[in-house]
């Protein structure tokens, strides 16, 4: 089967990680159930940041957030590595940007993630994303972002959205475990 993954907050926990980063850098301690809590992708708020100096913020912080230390998600590296093994197809659609495609295969390589020349498809734009999942005809595709998600059910790709605080109004197939992905996806 042909299986596409988002890579952010899909696979890896990079909200979580970023916010940790945001508490060190601006010496604050922001519980993570303010983290937990928050009803959009943008972490900033809980540091008294406005949305610009937020998006300042984050993109200052990129190479620090994307290239440091973050965790996958328990259970997904496995899943991944798993899939590989029983010779199914895994392809990573991203939209990080350009500049950081090269450095983030290699990153995720670091991490034990199963790559194949070809499979990587980075610097997308939401629709170009799902031209991506279109034309490769997936079998499955996770990701955490409605709006890629919804503008993909009228392909006949398996859809599930990876959970979420901010995307708990989304009705699709919900992946809130990946110790449970396969059991998601045969249902
Ligand atoms: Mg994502």
């Amino acid at each position: 089967m042909k299986f596409g993954f988002d890579i952010d907050d899909t696979l890896i926990d990079l909200r979580a990680h970023a916010f940790r980063l945001y508490n060190k850098k601006l010496s604050k301690n922001v519980a993570l159930e303010t983290f937990q809590a928050l009803k959009r992708v943008e972490i900033h708020e809980p540091f008294g940041l406005t949305d610009a100096e937020g998006s300042a913020m984050w993109n200052n912080s990129l190479e620090e957030i994307y290239f440091t230390d973050c965790p996958s998600f328990g259970g997904a590296l496995e899943t991944l590595q798993a899939l590989a093994q029983q010779g199914h197809d895994i392809y990573y659609i991203t939209s990080r940007p350009k500049q950081y495609c090269e450095q983030t295969r290699a990153w995720m390589e670091a991490q034990g993630f199963p790559i194949t020349e070809g499979h990587f498809f980075c610097g997308m734009q939401d629709i170009e994303k799902v031209a991506i999942i279109k034309e490769l005809a997936l079998d499955v595709y996770v990701d955490d972002k409605p709006a890629v998600l919804e503008t993909l059910q009228d392909v006949k790709t398996k859809v599930i959205l990876k959970n979420q605080s901010y995307n708990q109004h989304v009705e699709l197939p919900r992946l809130k475990h990946w110790q449970v992905f396969l059991e998601l996806v045969n249902n």
